[in-house]
């Protein structure tokens, strides 16, 4: 499965301790990730994570361009909700195509942890169809 990584800056700690907490699980899919975000987490595990640019700078898009081609399987988007973000139309727009396309999306701890272990117990397998039908 293609996973994106995406943490605001009050929440980068505690997506990369998600991250290291489950990287055997991680370590079996294809990880994608903004640019901070995703060095944090290559940096702090032994996992790759094709990076885009910083979410200010276009990443957010960019992780929501796979979403609208129906590339990416599930997000992990841990929001800062108490700080203002400069590019909050990106992040909107992001969950918006979450909603479009129906894929799985983390914006916290509690839910992440909810979709990591059906992602572990194969409740995501439905994505394999529409994985074979875009290959
Ligand atoms: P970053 O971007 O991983 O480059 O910090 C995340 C975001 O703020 O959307």
């Amino acid at each position: 499965m293609n996973i994106a990584l995406i943490a605001h800056d009050k929440k980068k700690d505690d997506l990369v301790r998600f991250v290291i907490a489950y990287e055997a699980i991680f370590a079996k899919h294809t990880l994608f990730g903004t640019g901070t975000t995703g060095l944090r987490v290559m940096e702090a595990t032994g996992l790759d994570v094709e990076r885009f640019q910083s979410g200010p700078f276009g990443g957010d898009q960019e992780v929501g361009a796979l979403i609208a081609k129906n590339k990416m399987d599930m997000v992990f988007f841990f929001r800062d909700p108490l700080t203002a973000q400069p590019h909050e139309p990106d992040v909107k727009a992001l969950v918006r195509l979450c909603d479009v396309y129906s894929v799985p999306l983390a914006t916290n701890m509690g839910t992440a942890e909810v979709l990591i272990k059906g992602l572990e117990r194969g409740d995501m397998e439905w994505r394999k169809i529409v994985n074979e039908s875009r290959s």
